[in-house]
């Protein structure tokens, strides 16, 4: 079949992408991107979730003794060329960066700034708490950022522009299926199916939600919080990621509280994670005060620059990373469940990966097979006949 044929018969493919978080809208773009007709529906707004308020931290080998390696490279791989062909403006901030790993223990209130102990000639200026073991960890070849909720945000508006992909704001119900063949979605309240061909299901840790997908295996949530800094001096701030070991003046375990500096000016700072249910609706996902303070607490101990009165406490927030029992994201057709796909389970590393996943699913769904990415070790097709709780 010549290349024209063979669009047009993708171009006949009607798919309903299900989650509108950086994995919906990632699948969303690259399907529309080979050809399928493609409709996003989102319970809420986009990248609600998570994915609008996520670090956007991005590496290329971070996960190379993990099953997600391949993902995880390709990914990164994949989020450098976007970001030629649509942040040229600066949309959504990529930028590769340092990341440091250092410990540090928490500024009690007037102190000076400490005399580090670590080698001083990698800290930057801005970097004057008492920081301890300095590493790098990262180079501006191997680790990257986005702002997760522009760069979900600009993605699908250019998949809206460029490839026509539809947009409803409506609540998926359950996937209509037939003769074990799934035919499309049912809204919530409404009465309204929306007819496909194909259906991908990237509803984040909302996915068990639907007795389909929680009938074969477990997504659970694990709230994390995170606050957005602007600081007063943001020229000070230079594009360093901080991986900390925060030991708090009151004893206990450290905290591994993250530091990134956006290219907006913002600093976001994230931390204190807790298992807890998921709301279910994501607008009422907030943070608990103690877990902002302990975030605030960690700003002034990092930098002078960060301390109260030097910033503006631009967010509190939190959000629930989609976490799977074997820890690994569920990507691939459902057994038993012809047309009917998922892809969710990203844990830490959704941001990352979304790009890839899409690309990945957008190949499985119009050909059959991902030659991007091996999708065989993320199949929902591992948890048949594995007892779950
Ligand atoms: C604090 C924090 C920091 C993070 N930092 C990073 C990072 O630096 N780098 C990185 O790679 N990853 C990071 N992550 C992980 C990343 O944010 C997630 O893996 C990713 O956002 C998950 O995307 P998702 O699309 O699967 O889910 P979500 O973003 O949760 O999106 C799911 C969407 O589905 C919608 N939905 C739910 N139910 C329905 C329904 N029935 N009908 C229609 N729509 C529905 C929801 O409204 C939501 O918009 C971080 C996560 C957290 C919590």
């Amino acid at each position: 079949m010549d290349d024209n044929k063979e669009k047009q018969k993708q171009q006949q493919q009607r798919v309903v992408v299900c989650g509108g978080g950086v994995i919906g809208v990632c699948c969303a773009y690259f399907l529309a991107k080979k050809g399928a007709a493609v409709t996003l529906v989102e319970k809420s707004s986009i990248a609600c979730a998570a994915s609008g308020k996520a670090g956007g931290f991005l590496a290329l080998d971070w996960c190379d003794r993990e099953p997600i390696s391949e993902l995880a490279r390709a990914s990164f791989n994949i989020h450098r060329s976007l970001a030629l062909e649509l942040d040229g403006t600066q949309a959504y901030g990529y930028r590769p960066l340092h990341a440091l790993s250092l410990s540090l223990t928490e500024k009690i209130q007037n102190q000076s700034p400490a005399p580090t102990t670590s080698s001083s000639s990698i800290l930057p200026t801005w970097l004057d708490g008492p920081a301890k073991d300095t590493k790098t960890i990262g180079t501006t070849e191997t680790t990257a950022q986005v702002h997760p909720q522009l760069f979900t945000r600009t993605l699908l508006s250019s998949a809206v522009a460029t490839h026509g992909v539809e947009v409803i704001i409506g609540e998926v119900d359950q996937v209509r299926l037939e003769g074990g063949q799934a035919q499309g979605v049912v809204l919530k309240g409404r009465d309204q199916v929306i007819k496909a061909d194909a259906v991908v299901l990237a509803l984040g840790p909302w996915s068990c939600r639907l007795p389909l997908l929680s009938t074969l295996f477990r997504v659970f949530g694990l709230k994390v919080h995170s606050i957005v800094l602007e600081p007063r001096n943001p020229a000070a701030i230079t594009p360093h990621a901080l991986f900390l070991s925060y030991y708090s003046v009151q004893g206990g375990k450290p905290i591994d509280p993250e530091v990134y500096p956006r290219p907006t000016g913002e600093v976001y700072i994230c931390g204190r994670s807790v298992e807890t249910e998921v709301p279910d609706d994501p607008e009422q996902v907030v943070g608990d005060p103690e877990s902002i303070k302990e975030l605030q607490r960690v700003a002034t101990s990092v930098s002078s620059q960060l301390e109260e009165g030097e910033t503006h406490l631009k967010a509190q927030q939190a959000c629930f990373l989609p976490c799977t029992d074997d820890g690994q994201p569920v990507i691939g057709e459902m057994p038993n469940v012809k047309g009917c796909y998922v892809a969710t389970g990203h844990s830490c590393w959704g941001i990352l990966n979304g790009p890839a996943t899409g690309a990945a699913v957008a190949e499985l769904v119009l050909d059959g097979l991902s030659s991007i990415v091996d999708l065989s070790p993320f199949s929902p097709a591992r948890f048949v006949g594995v007892r779950k709780q």
